[in-house]
């Protein structure tokens, strides 16, 4: 058993139940692990890797959704914008310029969360508050005609002091309660998903809990 089911029921139970959507985190976990998921009802799972999705999407053949939650290179974007359900983790004005070209090339329209920076450590990718307004205020005047942005992501940091985890997370809610379009609250991984539920997160990013550490 490759994903651990029993805890797989009680979470997903424990989300459903509080609205929150449960995104599998399968980073650098064999496809086996994924489909033994996907039998358990699980349709959402998060990939980092671009190299590593395309090979996932070209070999399951399922109607999974795909999350890209991991640092994004703008010269990697026409890979993968036709695979992906919600790109999680756009960090720049630049890439999301990049989706929004790339997905008109492909007369889509991809969904996108934008990556803000809520932690004390510096090697967390994601924008300011400033940034983030700049870019909410070019996306209402219909500058970007293929993305629609429908929430943020942030990752707290990775510390002991709860209270300090609870902060960055309460931080995160509040910058996106200024703006009616960003609904999606993508906060909480496996050490901290009940701290990030608490401050309202409606969607979690969960892997190592569930299949195990990588
Ligand atoms: C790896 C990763 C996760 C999942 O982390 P776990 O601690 O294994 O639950 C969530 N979000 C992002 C952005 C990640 O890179």
């Amino acid at each position: 058993m490759a994903c651990n089911k029993k805890i797989y029921n009680e979470l997903s139970l424990k989300f459903v139940k509080n609205n929150v959507q449960l995104v599998a985190v399968s980073k650098l976990k064999p496809i086996e692990d994924i489909l033994e998921m996907y039998d358990l009802g699980q349709r959402d799972f998060g990939e980092n890797y671009v190299q590593e999705l395309l090979d996932k999407v070209h070999k399951i053949d399922k109607d999974i959704r795909w999350h890209f939650i991991g640092h994004l290179q703008t010269n990697k974007v026409k890979q993968i914008v036709k695979f992906v359900y919600l790109i999680q983790s756009v960090d720049s004005l630049k890439l999301l310029k990049e989706i929004d070209k790339q997905c008109l090339i492909n007369n889509i329209c991809v969904k996108c969360l934008i990556q803000i920076f809520i932690a004390s450590e510096e090697t967390k990718y994601g924008l300011s508050e400033a940034e983030l307004d700049e870019i909410m205020t070019l996306y209402k005047q219909g500058i970007f005609k293929n993305v629609e942005i429908i929430g943020v992501m942030g990752m707290a940091s990775f510390s002991s002091d709860l209270q300090k985890v609870r902060d960055e997370f309460k931080q995160l809610k509040s910058i996106a309660n200024k703006y009616a379009e960003l609904k999606v609250i993508s906060m909480g991984m496996s050490q901290d998903f009940e701290i990030a539920i608490d401050e309202g997160s409606n969607m979690v990013r969960i892997g190592s809990m569930l299949f195990g550490k990588r």
